[in-house]
């Protein structure tokens, strides 16, 4: 086996060399003149190194760190997807990067046009009506979007509707929205084939219940990795019932360019342009939940979205919209990448996406069905993603899988999620992966079975090829030691 990492970087101050500095200062031509002494500090421990060192330091260090352009990285409900790399040059040129957001509407055309072609992409994409590119995430748009539920009943009255449904195998994010803007969160149980338990919706949706019901919050495809059969039907109890629906559009990949979320009734949805229109992301960097809505709820976006009028693009603020939720426009970058990408595919190119993501998700869980079984839904396809549920015994958990892979230089997939799954590895490959890279994964996972069996001791204390061992999580996130000290 390879190890992915050097097993240690030395620190800057274990590579240290007293007089070496990477920095030369100009002659002086002034009169030397000693610092005030209160200036200076008596111990001041700081390593001294040439530039070559200090690069090679960082650069050694970074390459620790896993990447989509490293590594495979399964991550499921991630979608983390090969970036390409044109994304980046149209996000580096200069009119972009240089236009600031208080500049005259006549000088920031171009910038506006593009964002105009997003929301006009993605309205074709999706079928809604409008969009509004304001949100920051994927949380973020779930929460513009369930706002706009809000104020939708608030218009008609219904203060009264403060119920939204939320099925058991929801991301956690949609609850927390949910409870943010002020509603209660009914859970509503899945089934034994992993789908929405019809009887439980339309028991919370009848009679009386019906004048209480805000709305339903649903991820289709489920974070199971399953499409909804019910979807059309489930969609018409909540709108016979009053109530409106909310899409949690933050995966679309195994649907893109195949089915609009609109002709299914869903009357608003976000899309994360970072996961499923390749923005780098992870590490909390700056994403995109453009948010979409249909005739329901087309009025209450937030606001500015941008219009054209002839030749020329300008902000306008929808009627009844539920305000802004960010400062200026939204993270501009991210859209000129999902812009730059949705250019580079093409409208049969974003299709070929949705299906070679659903076709490698298939091909992966059928390599493993027999040492990783996924417990529900094993007997219809997947979609981008599917959960398996190991059980290797010798006390395998999947939390030991996990680490192991690390060895074989793959990051792990989610694990742990959705909670109605034990030992829950949920894995989503996308679709920039090779069929090579699928096999090798696959291998990995069936080499790690048969080590439970013959040496469980080598999960337990995975991973071993990288610099720190296992950690200790609850201490890593309750006391973490934020600094390397020098002596
Ligand atoms: C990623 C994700 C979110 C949250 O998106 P952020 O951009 O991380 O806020 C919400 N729902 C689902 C199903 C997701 O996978």
């Amino acid at each position: 086996m390879k190890p992915l990492f050097s097993q240690e970087t030395p620190t800057l101050f274990a590579l240290s060399v007293p007089g070496r500095s990477a920095l030369a200062l100009p002659k002086l031509d002034i009169p030397e003149t000693p610092l005030p002494h209160s200036l200076l500090r008596e111990e001041l421990s700081l390593p001294e190194l040439d530039e070559v060192s200090v690069v090679r330091h960082f650069t050694q260090l970074s390459q620790k760190n896993y990447s989509i352009d490293g590594q495979c990285y399964p991550l499921g409900s991630c979608t983390m997807k090969y970036n390409p790399k044109v994304n980046e040059e149209a996000a580096q040129l200069r009119g972009f990067t240089r236009a600031h957001p208080l500049l005259p509407l006549s000088q920031a055309q171009g910038a506006l046009k593009l964002m105009y072609q997003v929301q006009e992409a993605l309205k074709n994409l999706t079928g809604f009506t409008g969009f509004s590119l304001q949100p920051a995430a994927g949380a973020q748009g779930e929460l513009a979007g369930v706002l706009m539920i809000r104020a939708y009943h608030r218009d008609r009255g219904a203060i009264q509707r403060k119920r939204i449904l939320v099925p058991d195998s929801a991301h956690g994010t949609n609850p927390a929205t949910c409870t943010m803007a002020g509603f209660t969160v009914e859970t509503i149980p899945s089934d034994p084939q992993g789908a929405v338990y019809l009887e439980a919706l339309k028991a919370a949706c009848a009679g009386k219940n019906a004048e209480t019901l805000a709305g339903l919050m649903i991820t289709n495809p489920g974070t199971l990795g399953l499409f909804e059969p019910a979807i059309q039907e489930i969609l018409r109890i909540i709108h016979d019932a009053g109530g409106l629906v909310y899409g949690d559009g933050a995966n679309f990949n195994a649907l893109m360019g195949i089915i609009k979320p609109a002709d299914l009734d869903f009357d608003v949805m976000h899309l994360n342009l970072h996961k499923s229109f390749s923005t780098p992301h992870g590490g909390g960097g700056p994403g995109a939940g453009a948010v979409g809505a249909g005739p329901r709820l087309v009025e209450y976006l937030p606001g500015p979205t941008i219009t054209r009028q002839g030749d020329t693009y300008t902000f306008i603020t929808p009627p009844r919209s539920i305000g802004r939720m960010k400062g200026f426009y939204g993270n501009f970058s991210v859209l000129v990448r999902a812009y730059t990408y949705i250019r580079l595919l093409g409208k049969e190119g974003i299709r070929r996406v949705a299906e070679y993501a659903v076709l490698n998700a298939n091909y992966l869980r059928s390599l493993l069905k027999e040492t990783y079984p996924t417990p529900f839904g094993a007997d219809r396809p997947c979609m981008h993603e599917f959960v398996a549920s190991p059980h290797l015994g010798n006390g395998i958990t999947t939390l030991d899988i996990a680490k192991r892979l690390i060895d074989y230089g793959f990051h792990p997939p989610t694990i742990y999620f959705p909670l109605i799954v034990k030992e829950a590895l949920m894995v989503e490959p996308t679709e920039t992966e090779s069929k090579e890279t699928l096999d090798a994964f696959a291998a990995a996972l069936i080499t790690i079975a048969q080590e439970a069996k013959t040496q469980p001791e080598l999960l337990k204390t995975a991973p071993h090829t990288t610099p720190v061992g296992r950690l200790d999580e609850v201490a890593a996130a309750r006391k973490p030691v934020l600094r390397v000290r020098g002596c």
